[in-house]
C-alpha cells in the first residue's frame, strides 16, 4: 500500500516536471524569460518532489522579471535627434506631456532621465554634451556615469566624425555593449529623391550612407561596428526593427522582458513579439498558482480573482497601447472622441457593468468561447483554468484590438502594414 502511494506520487512529481518542460518547448532559447539553469533546476525540485523550493524559484524569478532595472544611454551631438528617438522608444508624441523637447539647443552637461511610461523600470538617459565636451571620452563617460547604462546608443545625423570614433574606443574598453545608428535617413532619402529624381534609387542611397559611416572607422583602423540607419519620424521604415531585434537579443534573460513590452508598436511582427512574451508569463503564473492549490475542489473565481484579471488586462492595454491615455492621446491627434476609438474594440468594455449580466456570468462565458476554440490547455484544476484560460482570451483580445488599431494608424499616415 505505502509502496503504491509513494510510486503514485513519484508519478506525479515526473508528470509536473515534464508539464512544466513542456511548457518552455514552446519558446526558444532566444525568447525565453527565465534562463536556462534556473529553469533546470525548477525541473529537478519539481522531480524530486520539492514542491516549495520549485514554486520559490519560480515567485522569484517572476519578481526578477519585474523588477530588473533597465537604464539605456542615449549619446550623441546636440541636434542629431537624441531626444526624438527617446519620444519614440517611449511612444510619446513632441507634443505630449513629459516628451523631451526637440529642437533645443543643448546648454547643459547633465544627463537626464526619461521614465518609460507604461514600464517606469525602463530608463532612457539623455546624455549631451559630446561634441562640445572639452573632457577626453573617457572622463566624460565617467561624469555621466557609464558603469550604470546596461548598453549606450550612440546617434549621428551625418557620418560618423573622430570625435565618435574615440567614443567607440573607450566605450569599448568600459567593456559595454553600444550600438551605432545614423538618424534623419528619410531627409536623405528625401533630397536624393527630390534633387536626382531621374536616377534616384532608394537602396543605393542607403548604401552610401552606410559606406559612408562606415569609412570613418576603416580610415581609424579600427573594427566597424554595425551601423543602423533610421528615421525618428518613421520607425517601420528603414532598420529601427532590426536594431531592437538585436538589442533584445543581446539582452540578459531578465532584462528582456521589460525592454520588449516597453517597445513601440510599430508593426504587427513587434505586437506579436509582445504577445508572445506576456504568453509565456502567463503559463508561467499559472503552473506557480497550480502548484499551491489548497482547496482542490474549488471552482468559483473570488473577488481577489476578478481583480486580478482586472489588473491583467489593464497591463495588457497599456503595454500594446490601447489603455484609455493612449487612445486618449490618440483621439486628439485625430479629432475623434475616444468612445469612436473604443467603439471597434473590445478590451476597453470587458469590464464595464452592465444590468443584464453580473462581471462573473460575462467572465464565464469567456471561459466557455476560450474552451471551446482552444480545448484544454491546462491540466485538471476548473479554478486554474479558470483564471488562467481568462488571461490568455484577454491577451488575444487586447492583441486583436492592437492589430486593428495599427492597421487603422497605417492607413491615416500612409504607412504600409506589414
Ligand atoms: P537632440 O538635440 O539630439 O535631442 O535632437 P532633437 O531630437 O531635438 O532633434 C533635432 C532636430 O532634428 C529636430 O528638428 C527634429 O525634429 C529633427 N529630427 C530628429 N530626428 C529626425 C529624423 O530621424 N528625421 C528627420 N527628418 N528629422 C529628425
Ligand atoms: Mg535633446
Amino acid at each position: 500500500m505505502g509502496q503504491r502511494f509513494s510510486s503514485s506520487r513519484n508519478e506525479r512529481h515526473q508528470d509536473l516536471a515534464s508539464t512544466f518542460k513542456e511548457i518552455f518547448k514552446k519558446f526558444t532559447v532566444e525568447n525565453k524569460i527565465i534562463p536556462q539553469e534556473t529553469l533546470a533546476s525548477i525541473e529537478v525540485s519539481l522531480s524530486q518532489g520539492n514542491i516549495q523550493v520549485a514554486n520559490s524559484l519560480i515567485t522569484n524569478a517572476l519578481k526578477e522579471i519585474d523588477s530588473t532595472p533597465l537604464n539605456v544611454a542615449v549619446i550623441g551631438e546636440s541636434g542629431t535627434g537624441k531626444s526624438s528617438f527617446i519620444n519614440a522608444l517611449r511612444g510619446i508624441g513632441p507634443e505630449e506631456e513629459g516628451a523631451a523637447k526637440i529642437g533645443v539647443v543643448e546648454t547643459t552637461m547633465e544627463r537626464h532621465p526619461y521614465n518609460h511610461p507604461k514600464i517606469p523600470n525602463v530608463v532612457f538617459w539623455d546624455l549631451p554634451g559630446i561634441g562640445t565636451t572639452k573632457f577626453p571620452p573617457k572622463d566624460y563617460l565617467k561624469k555621466m556615469k557609464f558603469n550604470e547604462y546596461e548598453f549606450f546608443i550612440i546617434l549621428s545625423a551625418t557620418r560618423f566624425k573622430k570625435n565618435y570614433i574615440d567614443l567607440v574606443k573607450a566605450i569599448r574598453r568600459m567593456k559595454k555593449d553600444f550600438y551605432l545608428v545614423r538618424t534623419k535617413v528619410d531627409s536623405d532619402v528625401k533630397n536624393e529623391k527630390e534633387f536626382k529624381p531621374r536616377t534616384f534609387d532608394r537602396e543605393k542611397v542607403l548604401q552610401q550612407i552606410r559606406s559612408s559611416c562606415v569609412r570613418t572607422f576603416q580610415e581609424n583602423n579600427i573594427e566597424e561596428p554595425p551601423i543602423f540607419l533610421i528615421s525618428n519620424n518613421i520607425l517601420s521604415d528603414y532598420d529601427f526593427q532590426i536594431l531592437m531585434d538585436k538589442v533584445v537579443n543581446d539582452l540578459s534573460v531578465y532584462k528582456r522582458h521589460n525592454f520588449m513590452l516597453s517597445l513601440p508598436r510599430i508593426t504587427h511582427a513587434a505586437i506579436e513579439m509582445k504577445r508572445h512574451f506576456l504568453e509565456q508569463k502567463i503559463w508561467i503564473q499559472a503552473f506557480a498558482f497550480g502548484l499551491l492549490i489548497v482547496n482542490p475542489s474549488q471552482t468559483i473565481l473570488m473577488d481577489k480573482d476578478v481583480e486580478d484579471l482586472r489588473n491583467s488586462i489593464n497591463h495588457y492595454r497599456a503595454v500594446f497601447g490601447v489603455d484609455d491615455a493612449s487612445l486618449q492621446g490618440l483621439a486628439e491627434e485625430w479629432q475623434v472622441s475616444v468612445d469612436q476609438l473604443q467603439a471597434k474594440m473590445k478590451s476597453p468594455h470587458v469590464f464595464e457593468t452592465t444590468k443584464e449580466e453580473t462581471i462573473q456570468e460575462r467572465l464565464s462565458i469567456f471561459y466557455e468561447v476560450f474552451h471551446l476554440a482552444k480545448g484544454d490547455v491546462l491540466p485538471k484544476n476548473v479554478y486554474v483554468k479558470k483564471l488562467f484560460y481568462l488571461k490568455f482570451y484577454f491577451l488575444d483580445m487586447v492583441t486583436d484590438d492592437a492589430n486593428a488599431l495599427l492597421r487603422e494608424i497605417c492607413v491615416k499616415n500612409n504607412l504600409v502594414s506589414d
